[in-house]
């Protein structure tokens, strides 16, 4: 603790960070007004939404009593703009992070892959002849009569009902869920980029 608040004097987050989360990762109990000094750590950092977690952490734990609870209430108000910032903003999720093209579909949003319905064939065997093209009837002297399957036309196969025989399926891409961004490591400065190539 004494080493964080050391880093914290000399405007050293980047220091301050690392050593608040290894106290984190250590699992000993944590000081009192460790969420608080990591708040404003994070605040720093640009990590808003991080920041506000432990910011809130702060102030349950320790209510009106807290020995930073002027300094707590400020933050609060300090996160006010940056939190709504990150809301209001298109290019980055909610923690305020920038989001990027997915990579697998390119930001399309789908995917076009072989269809697996008819293992890209475009064509099914006929369910009711079972391939065969003809069907048989009992006439009423109970003898096996022979006819062409009316479903494929006694062709015994279908075009594929899933891709029109296209042999191609599309389908939401799996790794964005179809939305076709995906988050990245980089905070965002709600700035588009189109915007950032003027500069
Ligand atoms: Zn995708
Ligand atoms: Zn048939
Ligand atoms: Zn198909
Ligand atoms: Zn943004």
């Amino acid at each position: 603790m004494k080493g964080a608040k050391a880093a914290l004097e000399r405007n050293d987050y980047e220091a301050a960070n690392t050593i608040f989360r290894n106290m984190i990762d250590s699992g000993q109990p944590l000081p009192e007004e460790m969420p608080y000094l990591f708040a404003e750590t994070l605040f720093q950092l640009k990590q808003y939404d991080n920041s506000a977690n432990f910011l809130n952490k702060y102030l349950e734990l320790t209510g009106f009593t807290g020995s930073h609870y002027e300094g707590a209430q400020a933050l609060h108000k300090r996160l006010e703009t940056p939190l709504k910032e990150i809301i209001e903003c298109q290019l980055c999720d909610r923690r305020g992070y920038r989001y990027k093209v997915c990579f697998t579909c390119e930001g399309k949003r789908q995917i076009e892959q072989d269809c697996n319905y008819c293992k890209a064939k475009g064509v099914v065997g006929c369910s009711r002849c079972s391939g065969s093209g003809m069907v048989t009837k009992m006439n009423i002297f109970k003898i096996v009569e022979y006819f062409e399957c009316d479903r494929c036309a006694g062709k015994g196969r279908l075009t594929c009902p899933v891709c029109e025989g296209s042999l191609k399926e599309v389908s939401s891409c799996q790794t964005c869920n179809g939305s076709g961004k995906l988050s990245s490591e980089d905070i965002c400065d709600h700035i588009a980029e189109e915007a950032h190539e003027h500069i």
